[in-house]
């Protein structure tokens, strides 16, 4: 088995032992992404809000640090190698939001700005008593886009499948 091959085996195990990475949408399993995948970077450089970045061992992750997915499919029709797929139907992924402690609103600090980002509607504010409204998650609304991650101004919000949304 020739260095670089063998470089890439080995990379392709550790990939495969992690926690699955958030891939771009319409990625095939995570299991097969790794076998798929040449990291050609094509994805990224067809995504217009610049999410798709490489990330362990060159292969293609979200940062939703720098912007939302609009879900408009350039990274699967740039993608050469089948690694993003789109079937007829088929949803984008199982992404989704989850808004923890460090929440202004739950620390009693006034602040709507997910509430006020989200195209889906997916964040409303109820009021409690005796101190600002607080942000409530519509899970069935979430397309787990990441609008809302960005603009928190304590990065309280987390992005992830929805297995490991905690
Ligand atoms: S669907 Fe569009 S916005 Fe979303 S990751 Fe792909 S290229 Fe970027
Ligand atoms: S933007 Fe962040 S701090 Fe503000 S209400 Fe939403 S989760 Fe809380
Ligand atoms: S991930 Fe998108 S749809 Fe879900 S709460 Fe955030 S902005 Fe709304």
């Amino acid at each position: 088995m020739s260095g670089a091959l063998s470089r890439r085996n080995f990379l392709r195990g550790r990939f495969a032992a992690r926690r699955p990475l958030l891939r771009p949408p319409w990625a095939v399993a995570e299991a097969d992404f790794a076998h798929l995948c040449s990291r050609c970077g094509d994805c990224g450089g067809a995504c217009p809000t610049r999410i798709i970045v490489a990330g362990d061992g060159g292969y293609p992750t979200l940062d939703f640090g720098r912007g939302e997915c609009s879900f408009c499919t350039a990274c699967v029709a740039a993608c050469p190698s089948g690694a993003l797929q789109r079937q007829a139907e088929q949803p984008p992924w199982s992404l989704q939001a989850t808004i923890g402690d460090s929440c202004l609103a739950r620390q009693r600090v006034e602040c709507r700005v997910c509430g006020d980002l989200c195209a889906a509607a997916a964040i409303r504010f109820v009021p409690q008593r005796g101190g600002p409204s607080l942000p409530l998650l519509d899970a069935a609304r979430c397309t787990g886009c990441g609008a809302c991650v960005a603009p928190c101004p304590v990065r309280a919000i987390v992005v992830a499948e929805v297995r490991d949304a905690c």
